[in-house]
């Protein structure tokens, strides 16, 4: 088997690469715009292996993903190429709608053109698995039950609203042309080679600095968490075993304000690695409270029944042991983050 993952240099792109090189026989074409939150050494440790191989092109150009598909024939193409921070949207929405609608609309279309031709003399299934989120249905009260794949869509951010519409675009795809297609919306993902904006490296990273660990509002907004390699078995499982045009909810089912993930990260590293500093006892201390985000989403919570029902697939990482995990490894792989800090962000 063979296919294109886009966004392969991302954070859950690289992992699910990994995954595919690691735990199956198929062949993976990455195809990456490489923007800021890429990163090529995520993927040192398979880079050479001959079923991996790597093209820089944007998923908004026509010709460029048209000649990939068309000269490499794959199976499937799994879209993970996307704009992915909140704060980002916010501050500058056009590339998000760029990308996330834009880009969705043009591997769409190049697929369809493809599955047109390769699809007369084959029964493979030709499927374009759609990575989304679960932020396109909006945020929870804290009584009200998970989301599920019935959950209205109601995104508050310009990121979760592009997301949304690029779901709405892959299933009229579907729905309009006859395309084969799969969607899965996932939560709040964690794990090595997380670019270091995001809140659990940002907290790692600011205490290893001893900097401030800065936390939005009082911190009691709440998400699921699954670590990210529990993700990419999920997205393998729904690619080989889903059935064609339905949607899977992924979840970890461990449900957790932001102030508990960062106190925990906290007490981790008090035992892993003492402060050795003048001013401070514990990482606790670096903790401070920022105004909020606007239109801050106060919980998500997934009910991921399906995919265990019909495809059974359940997540194997508690969050304790995914966390600790996570937190060695940004421990033992200080290389990579600083190469991030040194050439192109600041915490
Ligand atoms: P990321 O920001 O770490 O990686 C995105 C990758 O896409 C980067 O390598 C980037 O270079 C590439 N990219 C961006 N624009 C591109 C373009 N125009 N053409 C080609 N490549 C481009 O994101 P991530 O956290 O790995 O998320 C991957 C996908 O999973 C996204 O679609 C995101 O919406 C979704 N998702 C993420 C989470 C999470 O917790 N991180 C949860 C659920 C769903």
């Amino acid at each position: 088997m063979k296919v294109i993952v886009t966004g392969g240099a991302g954070f859950i792109g690289s992992n699910l690469i990994r995954h595919i090189i690691n735990n199956t026989e198929a062949s993976v074409i990455n195809i990456d715009k490489l923007t800021y939150a890429s990163n090529l050494n995520s993927l040192k440790d398979i880079s050479k292996n001959s079923r991996y191989k790597f093209k820089k092109a944007c998923i908004t150009d026509k010709k460029a993903i048209q000649d990939i598909i068309f000269e490499e024939k794959p199976d499937a193409i799994m879209n993970l190429a996307a704009e992915s921070h909140v704060d980002r949207s916010i501050d500058n929405p056009n590339i998000f709608l760029e990308t996330n609608i834009l880009g969705t609309y043009n591997l769409l279309d190049c697929w369809l053109q493809y599955y047109k031709v390769a699809s007369k003399d084959s029964n493979k299934r030709f499927i374009f698995h759609h990575i989304s989120t679960d932020e396109v249905y909006g945020d929870l009260e804290s009584n009200d039950p998970p989301f599920t794949e019935l959950s209205r869509y109601d995104p508050s951010s310009p990121y979760s609203a592009s997301k949304a519409s690029s779901d709405h675009l892959v299933r009229s795809w579907s729905r309009t042309f006859g395309l084969p297609i799969l969607l899965t919306n996932c939560s709040n993902n964690y794990g090595p080679y997380h670019f270091p904006e995001k809140l659990i490296p940002h907290t790692i990273i600011s205490a290893l600095e001893l900097q401030n660990i800065p936390i939005f509002g009082d911190g009691s907004q709440r998400r699921d968490w699954l670590f990210v390699e529990d993700h990419a078995d999920a997205l393998w499982t729904v690619l080989k075993e889903g059935k064609i045009n339905e949607t899977y909810n992924i979840g970890g089912g461990y449900e957790m304000t932001n102030l508990n993930v960062v106190e925990k990260i906290c007490t981790y590293l008090d035992k892993a690695k003492p402060i050795v500093s003048k001013e401070f006892k514990s990482y606790h201390e670096l903790i401070s409270f920022v105004d909020d985000r606007p239109g801050h989403d106060f919980r998500y919570a997934i009910n991921y029944s399906k995919i265990k029902d019909e495809l059974g697939w359940a997540p194997k990482k508690t969050f304790n042991d995914g966390l600790g995990l996570t937190i060695e490894w940004y421990l033992n792989n200080e290389a990579w983050w600083r190469e991030i800090l040194d050439s192109h962000y600041e915490l």
